[in-house]
């Protein structure tokens, strides 16, 4: 056993994502659908904006069901979480059934289960309508308590969720190399591999007339008679209604204040026993383990995921270090060939939020807080919005409202606070003897240092090239923090993230980081 952290060689890739380190999906999904061009004069029944599983799912679904979908996405199809997630479908929930059940009732709690059960129901129906080769298996996900606490936990998530008609049993064994206390099994779980699973989405959305455009970012909108016309980055859209399927709203929203930005650290790693877990698993420590495996190019992974923290604290390297070690305590490492992270937001009151977006006008909806269950949430949206918007009922509706959120007290406030943070660089440009300070800074990493009592964000590259930017987050003015890891800015407040030159990622910002000019 070692602690020691290994670095798997930098690796090229087709596909991007929001961080710089390659997950396991992007390296073996071809691209192999072409987005489409569109007619500037048309007017769309739908613009989805976001090319995650939450868009795609629902502009098909919109599409199959007649009406005419454009999907903008700022970057490439996948790029945002999706693209780093680990693709459990797990009917289980992150926030556990007792929970639920004590804060939205056993109706609550039953409704949330059918959800779930629908969610995975819709991917292995489309995997099996489309014929859609994306690794989908059915598994079973189990969940095991290692003390005598987490054991009387497993007890009550065990009596709560059979209430709630989840499908669990008691188990006698568990699929990974750890001594346990008590262990359950949750049937009819299942896997994917995401990527190949959106981009056939994508394919076949555009094969029934639907509309995508990569590079395009929406940045504002406004309404007019019964129509959207929104702003992005290169055109005008006309369209009747808007599903924003960004992860969280951009701009400023109440649900920002309901949905705190986390990260989430992977390592894809071949075993020297081959003694890879045949299932899903995940243990009950504060932040869980999360294990699985996949076999890509006929090499099986085990997928070990955890050491969740919230966006901006604590150091994603170390994050990596202490998932690497005790993966080496647990399974005979032969080589770790991906590390990733990748972020998610939870709701405050653990439930999604699906359906109108707060304060956006009419005709405008929103798809966010899936905490570590957005593969089984971001498609259930795709089922409730098509209800929605075509006027179907939906026992969901009002359980996952992103209304059901009482105005916050303050919330005025923040936003008028934050929107008056104005960035007082006192010198407009970084003087050159300050320059020699910074040579200090190790190349290939940023830091926010102070400068004239103001706070600047400065990265290095590999070259030596400094670049100087204003940390404060153009979303609701926070400071940003360095991400040594996927070399990118990251809001503690909010989860707006960007790249070394202040270019958006991802989030609700709008704008990039200001670039301060240095001499
Ligand atoms: C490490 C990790 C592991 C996870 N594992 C699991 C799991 O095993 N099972 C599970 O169910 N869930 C899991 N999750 C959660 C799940 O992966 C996410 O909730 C889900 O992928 C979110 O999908 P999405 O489509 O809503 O958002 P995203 O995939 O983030 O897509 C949003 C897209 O919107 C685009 N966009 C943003 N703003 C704009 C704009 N203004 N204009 C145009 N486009 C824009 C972005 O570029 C992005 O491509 C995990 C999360 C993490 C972090």
């Amino acid at each position: 056993m070692t602690s020691k952290v290994s670095t798997p060689a930098p690796q090229t890739s087709s596909q991007t994502r929001d961080g710089l380190l390659p997950s396991l999906w992007q390296q073996t999904a071809a691209t192999f659908f072409k987005p489409g061009g569109t007619d500037p004069n048309r007017t769309w029944d739908v613009l989805i904006v976001g090319g995650g599983i939450t868009g795609l799912t629902t502009a098909l679904s919109l599409q199959e069901e007649g009406l005419s979908c454009l999907v903008a996405e700022a970057h490439t199809v996948g790029f945002g979480t999706t693209g780093g997630t680990t693709a459990h479908i797990n009917t289980m929930l992150d926030t556990p059934y007792p929970t639920i059940e004590s804060d939205f009732g056993t109706a609550g709690a039953e409704t949330t289960a059918i959800a779930a059960r629908s969610a995975r129901d819709l991917i292995a129906k489309n995997v099996s309508t489309y014929g859609i080769d994306c690794d989908f298996e059915y598994k079973q996900g189990v969940l095991f308590a290692e003390t005598g606490e987490q054991a009387a936990e497993l007890e009550r998530i065990f009596t709560a969720s059979r209430r709630a008609g989840v499908d669990v049993v008691q188990a006698d064994r568990i699929p990974v190399p750890l001594n346990y206390r008590m262990a359950i099994a949750h049937q009819k779980q299942a896997q994917i591999h995401p990527l190949k699973y959106i981009r056939a989405l994508a394919d076949r959305f555009m094969s029934r007339g639907g509309s995508l455009l990569e590079h395009t970012r929406v940045l504002n909108s406004t309404h007019k008679g019964d129509l959207h016309e929104v702003e992005t980055t290169d055109r005008l859209i006309k369209a009747r209604r808007i599903v924003y399927a960004t992860h969280i709203p951009p701009g400023v929203n109440v649900l920002h204040l309901r949905c705190a930005p986390y990260r989430s650290y992977v390592l894809a790693m071949q075993l020297a026993d081959g003694n890879y877990p045949n299932d899903l698993a995940y243990d009950m420590q504060e932040p869980y383990h999360y294990f699985r495996s996949h076999v890509i190019e006929d090499r099986p992974y085990l997928i070990l995921g955890g050491e969740d923290h919230k966006t901006g604290h604590g150091s994603p390297n170390d994050a990596f270090q202490r998932l690497e070690a005790y993966a080496r305590k647990h399974f005979r490492v032969a080589s770790v060939d991906y590390r990733w992270s990748a972020q998610y937001f939870e709701p405050a009151d653990g439930l999604p939020y699906i359906g109108a977006l707060p304060g956006a006008g009419p005709d405008v909806y929103v798809a966010t807080g899936f905490s570590g269950n957005g593969i089984l949430f971001g498609s259930f949206s795709g089922l409730l919005l098509t209800d929605l918007i075509l006027g179907r009922e939906n026992p969901c509706e009002k359980l996952f409202s992103p209304s059901r959120i009482k105005p916050v007290a303050g919330f005025t406030n923040f936003v008028k606070e934050n929107a008056d943070v104005a960035y007082r660089f006192v010198a407009d440009r970084i003087g050159a003897e300050q320059l020699r300070e910074l040579a200090a800074l190790p190349s290939g990493t940023g830091a926010v240092v102070s400068y004239q009592k103001e706070k600047v964000a400065l990265y290095k590259s590999p070259e030596g090239k400094v670049t100087a930017l204003s940390p404060v987050c153009t979303h609701a003015g926070c400071i940003v923090a360095w991400n040594d890891a996927e070399k990118s800015w990251d809001c503690p407040c909010h989860g707006g993230r960007y790249d070394v030159n202040g270019n958006v990622l991802t989030g609700p910002p709008r704008k990039n980081l200001q670039e301060l000019p240095i001499p």
